[in-house]
């Protein structure tokens, strides 16, 4: 049981703060949600599955798609996957109800994914070496995937530890939790294939004989890949644009000087290009449509946060004295990992237009204040 309850939090964050307008958008499939092992059309030849994550933010939302093998010689009909869910027991179980009750014996042609997280990319390998099905996804995402499948030093647990203390971090038991972490990622992902097909932002990809339009965005995760089908009017938003809750904007040790919260705004800007009433399909929450109104909500949100955190800064702060007045509550040491990275994404965006400036004191920590 402790063990549940300890793997039950680890995404919270993701999960910290629901959209208070959510009312302001429209969900066209009501309350429908599809159950694991089941589908639900939303377009002709678009499916959508949802498979369970063992957190706080419970499901991810998958998409199957009618295509064919053109390239074949024997032209096959079958599937294109669009991401995968982790690598856990409840989600094999449901793969294997779909497989053979649902796809109606066709075979999965290719394995997109979006991103490189766990819960999209978990069973990348499984599903591609059970259908032969080449794996595509963007280079930086699947670099990325590579890396940390691996544990690469960098990106594995405790490399983020110079990172948290350089931040203002010195709970010797919150450092200790995330020094254990080694292993999070390959116990999600045990494997991601060896080699993959390359998408760049703007590519046009045939699927099922409709094209979609490679929208590649930012400050969530490397190169992330969103899929745009202006015949159907869908986008398929991965984590980029979701209906309840925020999407994580963090800088983490790998690129410690980084400004992940400007590329995410200029990626929503890029957005806007589509109709508002294009029909969002997004890996968490419901189908919804109100794409404008949900970015302008995002952006709202994180003006105010970055105005709390200008306040804050008109003495010296760390991230770490920054994350209790964005977080009003008790953080164990994974959601703080993230709070703390949202947390910097916000100072770093304020240094980069020049509004606050960055002090390191003799230990080593870096201070925020006002310019
Ligand atoms: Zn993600």
């Amino acid at each position: 049981m402790a063990v549940i309850v300890a793997r039950r939090v680890r995404h919270i964050t993701k999960d910290l703060r629901m959209n208070p307008l959510e009312s302001q958008l429209a969900y066209p499939f009501g309350d429908a949600i599809p159950a694991p092992g089941s589908i639900v059309q939303v377009a002709p030849g678009l499916q959508w599955l949802r498979m369970p994550l063992p957190f706080a933010l419970d499901h991810i939302n998958l998409w199957l798609l009618d295509d064919s093998d053109d390239q074949g010689s024997d032209g096959r009909r079958g599937w294109s996957l669009i991401d995968c869910g982790a690598a856990t027991d409840a989600t094999r179980v449901a793969w294997e109800q779909l497989i053979t009750e649902t796809m109606d014996g066709k075979p999965l042609l290719r394995v997109f994914a979006t991103h490189c997280h766990p819960d999209h990319v978990g069973l990348s390998g499984w599903l591609s070496e059970r259908f032969d099905a080449p794996f595509v996804t963007t280079a930086g995402e699947f670099g990325f995937a590579r890396m940390m499948v691996a544990a690469l030093p960098g990106v594995d647990g405790p490399s983020a530890i110079p990172h948290f203390e350089r931040h203002g971090l010195t709970d010797p038991i919150m450092l200790e939790q995330m020094r254990s972490r080694r292993n999070y990622y390959p116990s999600l992902v045990p494997s991601v294939p060896e080699s993959y097909v390359r998408l760049q932002d703007g590519d046009l990809v045939a699927i099922g004989g409709r094209a979609w339009r490679v929208m590649v965005g930012f400050g969530h995760s490397p190169e992330h890949a969103s899929f745009y089908c202006e015949e159907l009017n869908i986008l398929i938003s991965g984590d980029m644009v979701l209906p309840r809750i925020s999407t994580n904007v963090s800088v983490f040790a790998v690129e410690p000087e980084g400004n992940p919260l400007q590329r995410y705004l200029d990626s929503l800007e890029n957005l806007t290009k589509l109709p508002e009433d294009t029909l969002i399909l997004p890996s968490h929450g419901k189908p919804f449509r109100g794409l404008h109104t949900r970015i302008s909500q995002l952006r709202e949100h994180h003006a105010a946060r970055l105005a709390e955190v200008m306040t804050a800064c008109t003495s010296p702060r760390s991230a770490v004295d920054i994350v209790p007045i964005m977080f009003r509550r008790q953080l164990d040491a994974h959601q703080l990992s993230f709070a703390v990275g949202e947390a910097l994404a916000h100072l770093h965006k304020l240094w980069f237009d020049g509004l606050l400036r960055r002090s390191r004191d003799s230990g080593g920590v870096f201070r925020f204040q006002l310019a």
